[in-house]
């Protein structure tokens, strides 16, 4: 059995002291929240932090409320809170049904939406929905916060704007009438990660599209977002050819690679299948009925 290289343990008392910590301990030093991306690296020695700061007991992070025009989601809020959240579905069913396709109910007891979002695993599912739904996150450092648009977050696989001393800790997500959101996922076998997946958001008015979003996972879309797509449908009215030719140009400016989840071709197919299936269900839940 593998064990981690030898690391020293500090446990934050609040954001400010979990900020203090990472400037006292360095670029060594590595948050940890639920631990389920960041032990089974440093379990392979493919991360090797000197110092760990522990805030798990950081409850001023843990929260799901509406504040003003958004939906705030604090970075500890477990995997297994978003997904039963009523107050999340209630605005957001993306949510609940993405939470319910990630991993297993021992990971989604314990991982958390902000170690989710840092991981910035390229097949990770959160960011796909919070791509769809054009969030912002809150980022604290020693002198303040920062709210960035998630388009701006991750600057790569594995990769995220976050400087060594800054944790992040909150995504807001603007509330929306007249708005449906959907994810569709397709995994080899239950808890997997994604072969590939879409999280869509629709915002009709006045029978037109005034607003969509198209978040894409584990197919390396640039940003975790199918942009073109989300252009053709503004401002047009909610049809299937309006969707098709969305779930089309996803599949088209997407990048997916072979691997031992399938080939290329097959990624690309699942990525205009999901997209067609996820915009129309959420357009359905904008509108009573979408033909
Ligand atoms: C068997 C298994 C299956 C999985 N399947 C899926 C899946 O299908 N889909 C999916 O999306 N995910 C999946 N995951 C990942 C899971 O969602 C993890 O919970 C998530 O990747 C990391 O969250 P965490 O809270 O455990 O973060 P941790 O492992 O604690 O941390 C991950 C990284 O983020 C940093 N970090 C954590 N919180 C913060 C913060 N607030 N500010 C700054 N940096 C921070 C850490 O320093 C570390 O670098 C799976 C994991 C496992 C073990």
């Amino acid at each position: 059995m593998q064990v981690p290289a030898p690391f020293d343990y500090r446990r934050a008392t609040s954001v400010g002291d979990a900020i203090a910590l990472l400037q006292d301990y360095g670029p060594d030093s590595r948050v940890i929240a639920g631990g389920h991306s960041l032990l089974p690296m440093m379990r392979l020695r493919l991360a090797r932090p000197e110092v760990l700061i522990d805030i798990n007991h950081l409850t001023e992070l843990d929260y799901i409320r509406v504040d003003g025009s958004f939906l705030k989601i604090g970075a500890m809020v477990r995997h297994v809170t978003l997904q039963t959240s009523h107050l999340a579905a209630e605005y957001y069913p993306i949510f609940a049904e993405a939470e319910a396709q990630i991993a297993d109910p021992l990971v989604r007891n314990r991982g958390t939406v902000g170690g989710s979002l840092c991981q910035a695993d390229p097949a990770e599912d959160l960011s796909a929905v919070f791509s769809a739904l054009k969030a912002n996150v809150v980022i604290a450092h020693r002198s303040g916060t920062r709210k960035v648009p998630i388009s701006e977050f991750h600057t790569g696989p594995y990769t995220t704007i976050l400087e060594a001393d800054e944790i992040l800790t909150e995504v807001e997500v603007p509330l929306r009438s007249n708005t449906g959101s959907a994810y569709e996922k397709v995994e080899r076998r239950v808890g997997d990660w994604a072969i590939a997946a879409v999280g869509a958001m629709v915002r009709i008015e006045e029978g037109l599209v005034s607003e969509a979003g198209i978040g894409l996972t584990a197919v390396r879309a640039d940003h975790f977002r199918a942009k073109e797509a989300e252009d053709s449908l503004v401002g047009r009215p909610p049809s299937t050819e309006a969707i098709a030719e969305a779930a089309s140009l996803a599949a088209t400016h997407c990048d997916p690679f072979a691997d031992q989840r399938g080939p290329e071709d097959y990624k690309r197919h699942l990525v205009e299948e999901l997209t067609k299936r996820a915009l129309s269900r959420a357009m359905n839940r904008s509108l009573p009925e979408v033909h």
